[in-house]
């Protein structure tokens, strides 16, 4: 058998988890994933009493599962929330393993079903160990942010998965941070980075807005095993997501007035602003640097930064609501053109994009040479894209160029 690449985002959420839209459902899923060109979704909250039920009605499959005649195929998955807070990815090789962690797992939660991302009251160390049991594979989600992330509560992955720490199947970076940044530190280099959307919705503005290019010989359980833990040749052979500085929380930045500080500054006021005495929040960056110690990984496979089509066209004609009927019409032009979002994005032509919409072909190309600017995140804001040549001089962005070089 030869080799193909797949796109596969694998962290997303169900209506069943707090703050996610009534319309993610699996056959709306299965469809938008189309329009969006991403061939693997994880199904998210796969240990949710009402959403398992619901993966068991509408799917079929072993292992990798299908959605009737859809193109679209779904691997068992879910988020939990461990003691300290920590959030952990999980991924499962059927529906038996599945029941069997649910059962695990129901007697270290007051109620399992309480929200799609069950609380536990246990440690990353024992959930590694339930998941092993079950021929799972577990990494920490969203590992940088701050509150749930497991570098705002532990400094190595043997603190947070002690004995299974060397079991650890991959690390997602999460929006605020890429390869590059994650790379600074050297316990990670060997480690498969996932670059996932962690959608709210279904629709192709969320998911797979980070995704994964995966290289295999068959759509398998095994094989995706086998890429995260760069086996025989399977990887993962691309990352694809935000520039790091659209993260809510990139720089460290005042919560009650947005300044944003550097780390020297913040840590000389102990983290209190000094305009207005609100808390510092910490950012990425910042978290990154205290714990450090190394200057990257040349081994990496490349990261190509991309935002949404629908917010690179709501930028290019500066219109402020991502459902205005200007931004989905140029939206679908595209998509009829070329089959769906991610090949707009990153794979077609850009003299072919071009000839659809100029100004949006250009932005485009201008992601793909890396020469997008924007106002950076931090407290829980987002970044904001600035339109092409608008060129707004921001100090942070010399500061984290001098302190963690080029990226
Ligand atoms: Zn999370
Ligand atoms: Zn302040």
């Amino acid at each position: 058998m030869d080799f193909f690449e797949i796109n596969a985002d694998l962290h997303i959420h169900s209506k069943y988890a707090r703050a996610v839209s009534e319309k993610m459902e699996i056959p709306i899923l299965a469809e938008q994933a189309k329009l969006k060109g991403v061939q693997l979704l994880g199904t998210g909250d796969c240990l949710h009493n009402k959403w398992l039920a619901h993966l068991k009605e509408t799917l079929k499959g072993d292992g990798i599962y299908t959605y009737k005649n859809s193109e679209t195929k779904f691997v068992l998955q879910t988020e939990v929330q461990a003691l300290g807070r920590v959030h952990h990815v999980i991924l499962l090789p059927s529906f038996s393993k599945a029941d069997e962690l649910r059962e695990k797992l129901s007697k270290y939660s007051n109620n399992l079903d309480a929200d799609g991302r069950p609380w536990l009251k246990i440690m990353g160390e024992e959930i590694a160990e339930k998941v092993l049991e079950c021929d799972g594979m577990f990494g920490p989600a969203h590992a940088f942010t701050p509150y749930f992330g497991m570098y705002a509560h532990f400094n190595t992955l043997k603190e947070c998965y002690g004995k299974y720490a060397d079991k650890v199947s991959f690390l997602e970076l999460g929006l605020s941070a890429d390869s590059k940044m994650a790379d600074r530190i050297s316990e990670l280099h060997k480690l498969t980075f996932l670059s996932n959307s962690d959608a709210h919705s279904p629709y192709p503005l969320r998911i797979a807005r980070e995704f994964n290019r995966l290289k295999i010989k068959d759509l398998t359980y095994d094989e995706l095993k086998k890429a995260l833990h760069q086996k025989d040749g399977r990887k993962v052979t691309m990352n694809c997501g935000f520039y790091p500085e659209h993260g809510k929380y990139h720089l460290s930045r005042c919560k009650n007035c947005l300044r944003f500080y550097k780390l020297e500054d913040a840590k000389k006021l102990n983290w209190k602003c000094g305009e207005c005495g609100g808390i510092i929040n910490k950012g990425v960056v910042d978290k990154i640097l205290e714990i450090s110690d190394s200057d990257g990984n040349p081994d990496r496979v490349k990261y190509v930064h991309i935002y949404p089509l629908t917010e690179i066209i709501a930028t290019v004609y500066n219109i402020k609501t991502f459902s205005s009927k200007t931004v989905s019409g140029v939206w679908n032009k595209f998509v009829q053109q070329f089959g769906n979002e991610i090949n707009v994005l990153i794979d077609a032509p850009i003299e072919e994009l071009k000839k659809v919409d100029l100004k949006v072909g250009e932005y485009i190309e201008a992601f793909r040479k890396e020469e997008i600017k924007q106002i950076p995140g931090g407290a829980g804001e987002y970044g904001k894209l600035l339109p092409l040549g608008e060129n707004e001089e921001i100090e942070f962005f010399k500061y984290k160029q001098k302190n963690l070089g080029e990226f």
